[in-house]
This record gives structure tokens, sequence and C-alpha cells, in this order.
């Protein structure tokens, strides 16, 4: 035995296994030729991030269009940013949005795939097999300094104006032979294991990442830690020897890591890895006092994905605009394809927005208000009922009392050819029926200026006299038009426009009035439909009480 590897098996002497046998129990997948091997990696904070679903997406987009597998795995080497349940709340989360993985963690309580454990904290005897070998190779090394030390150093660094780190001359025990740590060890000394970094900040290496192109960095010569005293892997080490033995393909994930490329290349070399692909999602960012900045968890509501569900966006409309997002011809393309799904979009990592796009509420109420006309009233009616008795439970009450009167409002101006686009999200939907229910129905607008309220109150006697509950759509506005006349309003719009001070108004205005009296609101949909669900009592009641309130 050399002296490392005396010292790598007073280390570690439990590991006796050698990396050829992970090797081959996590062979090579057997997937076509081209096909992308992609994950999601967050640690079990329980918090869903927007991006991290939008990551999240753009690794299924990946691997899906490649006929390649997008898997799960969680990094939980961190136990002090672990939530209880953690886990399962972000893997729901991904679950509600169509984000499902096809390996590792798909579902809550629900793991499967063969090259797990998927969880990092079940893998500490898989690291430090790869860490032993490091050391008996003297590729890495024990370091006894302690926090005081490296505050010292650090702060002598600070001094000296040079960059801070362990490094060069600053790496203190990387001049420390082996057989001068197997003495320390034996004292029992505490040690973190560090890599014994080849690289010099003269060299530069290149990569080209798939969404911001080639670039260039100094090359690592920080001998960073792989192996906390409490033999818990750093991040570094923990996902490259995960990335490496899971055979992923494309490391796709956030651009917070750019920085952290140099150390992952060198490390895959040294540990005799082929390097990943490296894609680099930019932050969705948000536009703030003129400037941009990254959509935040502290400052930004809309940055949790839970938002969203609380809001009652369908998980459908999100998935759309973060499409919008990732691919600016996204939009383009499903103006041309109103119905195709979304896995038929050409995704292309190389056209995401390198700076980071702009987060817009706006936009995306535009793209939900389409998705929402598209679907048909039963869909609507049972996402409207679920929402509410989540997150508006009087409002539940009163949509669960009748489903069949819930159906009859949603179905309103629904399923034609030309479906009104007025919801973005169910939230707007109380407000949006509350006339449909004597509990809520609440007079809204005014009367508009041109009609004068005792008019209006000649409008809803005489229609009160004539209101017939089984006309249809066309009967309906006959006889409204009937009414005209004998009140001083026009029955025809056309007419009216040809002599506008021949008449009070003409049959829209009528319409209006009745519309006013009937809902509380002069713009609704069809109020024809909206009367008829109404039923006649109902609107006989308001149509008289509004005529005794009209006056303003
Ligand atoms: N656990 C890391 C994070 O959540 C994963 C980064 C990666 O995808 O490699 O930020």
């Amino acid at each position: 035995m050399t002296p490392n590897e005396k010292l790598a098996e007073l280390m570690f002497p439990d590991v006796k296994l050698t990396p050829d046998h992970f090797e081959n129990i996590y062979p090579p997948r057997q997937c076509k030729e081209g096909a992308r091997i992609t994950r999601i990696a967050p640690s079990p904070t329980g918090y869903l991030h927007l991006g991290v679903l939008f990551t999240a997406m753009v690794n299924r987009v990946t691997a899906k269009a490649s006929g390649g597998v997008f898997y799960f795995r969680l990094e939980d080497t961190d136990k002090k940013r672990e939530v209880e349940g953690g886990a399962e709340d972000i893997l729901s989360g991904l679950n509600a949005y169509g984000v499902h993985p096809d390996e590792g963690f798909v579902a809550p309580g629900e793991i499967i795939g063969d090259y797990g454990p998927y969880r990092q904290s079940e893998r500490a005897g898989i690291y430090h097999v790869y860490v032993k070998s490091l050391v008996a190779k003297g590729l890495a090394y024990p370091c006894f300094c302690s926090e005081e030390e490296r505050q010292a150093a650090r702060e002598k660094q600070e001094q000296m104006k040079v960059r801070t780190g362990y490094y060069g001359e600053f790496a203190r025990c990387r001049s420390i032979t082996p057989e001068q740590a197997i003495e320390r060890i034996s004292l029992g000394q505490p040690f973190v294991v560090r890599l014994r970094s080849p690289g010099s900040e003269e060299r530069r290496i290149v990569f080209e990442d798939m969404i911001k192109g080639r670039i260039e960095m100094p090359e690592n010569d920080e001998d960073f830690v792989l192996l906390k005293s409490d033999g818990i892997p750093t991040y570094h080490f923990a996902h490259a020897v995960d990335d490496h033995l899971m055979r992923t393909t494309h490391v796709i994930r956030g651009d917070e890591w750019i920085s952290s490329v140099p150390k992952h290349i060198q490390l895959f070399r040294i540990l005799g890895f082929k390097p990943p692909k490296y894609a680099h999602v930019s932050p969705i960012m948000k536009e703030d006092n003129g400037g941009k900045r990254k959509l935040s968890k502290r400052k930004d509501p809309e940055a949790a994905v839970h938002y969203y569900a609380e809001q009652g966006y369908p998980a459908d409309s999100v998935m759309e605009y973060l499409m919008t997002v990732a691919n600016s011809d996204f939009e383009e393309w499903r103006r041309r394809n109103p119905k195709a799904t979304r896995s038929e979009f050409p995704f292309n990592l190389k056209k995401m927005s390198v700076s980071g796009a702009l987060f817009d509420i706006n936009k995306l109420n535009d793209v939900s208000k389409t998705v929402i006309a598209e679907m048909d009233a039963r869909t609507v009616t049972k996402a409207v009922i679920d929402w509410a008795k989540e997150f508006r439970p009087d409002y539940y009450a009163l949509l669960s009392r009748d489903p069949d009167y819930a159906l009859g409002i949603f179905s309103i101006d629904r399923g034609n050819p030309k479906p009104r686009k007025d919801i973005a999200k169910w939230s707007d939907t109380p407000d949006y029926t509350a006339y449909f229910f004597d509990e809520t129905f609440a007079m809204v607008d005014e009367l508009p200026e041109n009609i004068l309220p005792e008019d209006a109150a000649a409008i809803l006697k005489a229609y009160a006299d004539v209101y017939d509950p089984n006309e249809d759509k066309q009967q309906w506005f006959e006889t409204i038009k009937s009414i005209c006349p004998p009140l001083g309003f026009c029955p025809e719009v056309k007419e009216y426009k040809k002599n506008p001070d021949g008449y009070k108004g003409h049959a829209g205005d009528v319409s209006t009035v009745i519309r006013l009296a009937v809902t509380g609101r002069r713009n609704t949909p069809d109020l024809c439909s909206i009367m008829k669900l109404l039923g006649k009592d109902r609107v006989l009641t308001r149509i008289k009480q509004t005529e005794l309130g009209v006056n303003p």
C-alpha cells in the first residue's frame, strides 16, 4: 500500500467497494441515439419557486423531445434547509403542472428507477467510495483547518487584497504528507476532505453552454471541500457523482451555478467521468422601478408557484405562459396550432433568453383567458368548484348548493365559435358571477348618463308586463324592441343614428336598463341566457325592486 492508500484506508475503514462496482450496477442507459437524460434536483425546502417549475419544465421538454428520461433527485444534504414534507410539496407542485418526472421521485411516496437511491442522504456510501479512491490516488486530501483558522486566513487575504479562498499557498493542509495526516487522524483530529485542484488561475477553461453560448473562465484552482467533517458531501461533489452514475447527459439548471462550472468540469475530469452538456437557465426577471431584477422569493408573491393555485390560474395557463417565456416563438406557433399539444412544439434550448425573460402578469392573464375560453363548461365548473373549496369557502357554499345551476352559469357564452375571453383566473369568478346569487347580487354600475332615471323606471315597468321567460334569444330581443316606440326609444340602432334627436335612445339602451336591473352591471355575457338561468321569479323581483331604487 502506498502512503496515500494507507491514509485513505484510515479515513474510510468501512468502505470496501471501489468505483468499478457502481460503474457496473449503474451502466450507461439503453436509450436511442441522441436521447437526453435530464433532471431536476431540488432541496426539500417545500417552496416551489416559479423559476424551479420553469427549469423543470425545460428539463422535461428537453428529455421528452429526444426520447430521453427526465428524473427527480432530491438534494437533501443540507439538513438546515430541510422542511418536513418539503420534497413531497415540491413534487406535488410539479405534478400539478404536468411536469411529471419519469424516474426518481415521481409522485409523493413513489420512487422508481434503476439508478437510485434518488435521495442524496441515502447515497453517503457511494460518495465515500469515490472520495476514498481520490484520496488513495493523492487527488484529494484531509484538511484539518478549524473555522477560526479559515477565518484568519480570509482576513489575511483581504488585507493583502488577494482573492479569498483555499488555493495555492493558502491551501495549508495541501502540503501535509500522508504520514502526517495519518498521525493527526489517529489522534482523533476532525477533518474535511478537499480536492487537490490541478487548476491554475492563469489558464482558461472554455465550454459551450447550450443557452448562453461559448463561455470562457479562469480554471478552478481552489481546493474546495468534497466531504464535510460529518461525512456529508458538498453539492459540488454529490452532484458530480450523481449526475455521472445516473447517466445525466444534460445538466439544465439555474444560472446561479454558472460560476461553479470550472469546479464541476474539473471534478468530472478528475473522477474520470465524461462531463455532461450544460445549459444554464437565466432567471425570470421582474420590472422594478424602471430596472430589472430577479423574481424574488422574499419580495414577490408571484415567485411562489402556490400563488397561481391560490389565484386560480389553471395549470395549463401557467404552462402555456412559461412556454412563451422559454421560447418566444411559442406564441406564434400556438396561434398557428391552437389545438396542438405543447409537446408538439419544436422546443430548442438555444432559443432561450440569455439575459433573463421578463415576467409579465398581463401576458399571463391574456394567455389564461384564451386557455379558459377554450374549456368546456363542465371543466370550468369543476375547476371553479375545486378552487373555491380550497380558497373561497363562502363561494363554494353558493356553488355547491346547486351544481346544475353552477354548470348553467359557466355554460353561458361558452362552447360557441367565439367564446368570451373574460376569465383569467378562478378568483375572477366570485365577482363575475355575483349576480347569479341573491346573497351576492349588488348594484355595481350606475345608470348611463344618457338615460334618465324616470325613463329607466318606465322601461322596467313596461318590460315587467311583457317579459316571458320562455322566449328564445331572438324573440327576447323582439320583445325588447316592441316596448321601445311607446317609451320614445328607437327599436333599430341604425334608424336611431340617422336621427338621434328624435329619440330618447335605442333598443340597446333599453336592454342596458334591463341588464342593470337584473345583474347590477352594464356589461355581462348574454343577458337572455342569464335571465333564463335566474328564472322568472328572480328576474321579476329584481326588475321591480330596481324600478323602485333607480333614482339617484
Ligand atoms: N440542489 C441544487 C439547487 O437546488 C441543484 C442544482 C442543479 O440542478 O445542479 O439549486
